[in-house]
């Protein structure tokens, strides 16, 4: 049987972390794969996280199955974190999942199943994860444009034309923050506008939010997903807890289904409940109890908004650190986006010749597409990467 199995193509960042290890030279700098990094270069677990294990640890009794959602208490306490009060409790249906990678997973599966000739629409870049979900799962994709590459901004008159071409059942896909590979994220009047045509046309939303509190602050990155969430019939979230939290091995995510017609609540409750039955049955727990225990503690929950606060402010310095060392350097504000960008990524906007060049020459490791992660960096390595993207006439 295993013979008439195909090899999967490899995974490009799990590739580039290879080639970034097996490379000897001092100074290199990795770029590649999404984790956060303080400027040690270490992915830290936060303090609140092992206060709240260590608490879980002396006071839980069992490890008995919770339910098909997962420990309600932390489906209550996610919700309010990303949607506050913007719609009422008893019209959102939610689920734990395996990550953020499970929510998108269900979210997908609900949406074939409510509507199998629906088609997603998608940023052209997406996280490469939601292509290849979306064809594992024989869905039609439509991409829209997006990023600017000569602007380094987002392409919206571009986006917005493709968005003409919805038909009503269809639904639109977006991060809600933080947009990855880009960077790049829409203005609250484009997210309004986006809106306003998705309602006009009947299409439907999804929002992928898996980096609340790596761009404005915990509140201004979930602004966009609360606004949307209370503007249209209904919708899909999918959150994840693995960046914010930095609990990336813990899979801990939740999917949520926001729909105006409470009528519908209950069914829409069982069939996420049902999807998770069928793919794995019960969520991991233990990510979930740690996000919950913070979230619904004071003392954690700011202790873990204050460090999560300094590894965002982190992000921005080196953004704003490696803006000025490149306008310094290129005697332009062509790297200017760099600044305006949020979140842990950037798309560069170069070519994939001159990303291979940096690797090279200079020992830079970022993904082919030209997306750097900003955490990466550090205040010494920030000089040497703006003199290596010069050097390698980006
Ligand atoms: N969505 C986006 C846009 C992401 O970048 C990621 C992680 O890289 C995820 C979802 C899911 O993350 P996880 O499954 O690790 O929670």
């Amino acid at each position: 049987m295993f013979e008439a199995l195909k090899p999967q193509p490899a995974d490009k960042i799990l590739s580039l972390m290879e080639a970034y290890r097996a490379d000897p030279r001092d100074g290199k700098i990795d770029l590649g794969v999404g984790v956060y990094k303080n400027p040690q270069g270490v992915t830290p677990i936060m303090r609140a996280v092992k206060a709240a294990e260590q608490r879980i640890w002396e006071q839980q009794e069992t490890k008995a199955y919770t339910g098909l959602a997962g420990d309600p208490a932390y489906g209550d306490a996610m919700i309010a974190l990303v949607l506050a009060d913007a719609v009422p409790r008893d019209q959102v249906a939610a689920v734990a999942t395996p990550g953020g990678t499970g929510a998108v997973r269900q979210a997908f599966e609900m949406i074939q199943r409510a509507n199998p000739q629906a088609r997603i629409f998608v940023s052209d870049p997406t996280w490469p994860n939601h292509l290849s979900i979306l064809k594992y799962l024989k869905i039609e994709t439509v991409p829209y444009r997006y990023f600017d590459a000569e602007t380094g901004g987002v392409d919206f008159n571009g986006m917005m034309a493709d968005l003409d071409g919805l038909r009503a059942g269809d639904v639109v896909l977006l991060h809600g923050c933080c947009h990855n590979p880009t960077g790049a994220n829409l203005t609250m009047p484009e997210w309004q506008a986006v809106v306003e045509k998705l309602n006009a046309v009947g299409a439907t939303p999804m929002i992928d939010i898996a980096y609340q509190g790596f761009g404005d602050g915990l509140d201004a990155d979930a602004a966009a997903t609360r606004m949307v969430a209370a503007s249209v019939p209904e919708c899909l979230i999918a959150a994840s807890c693995s960046k914010n939290f930095g609990i990336y091995r813990e899979r801990t995510g939740l999917l949520m289904a926001v729909g105006q017609d409470r009528s519908r609540h209950g069914v829409t409750q069982g069939m996420l409940a049902f999807l998770n039955r069928q793919n794995f049955s019960f969520p991991p727990d233990h990510g979930a109890r740690v996000v919950a225990t913070i979230l619904g503690d004071e003392a954690l929950r700011a202790d873990w908004a204050a460090e999560l606060e300094e590894m965002r402010l982190n992000m921005l310095r080196l953004r704003e650190q490696l803006a000025g060392e490149l306008r310094t350097l290129s005697g332009s504000d062509r790297f200017g986006f760099l600044a305006q960008h949020r979140g842990m990524f950037s798309r560069l906007g170069t070519t994939p010749e001159k990303v291979e060049a940096l690797r090279r020459d200079h020992g830079v490791y970022m993904v082919g597409d030209s997306r750097m992660n900003i955490a990466g960096l550090n205040a010494d390595s920030v000089p040497i990467l703006a003199r290596a993207i010069i050097d390698a006439g980006v």
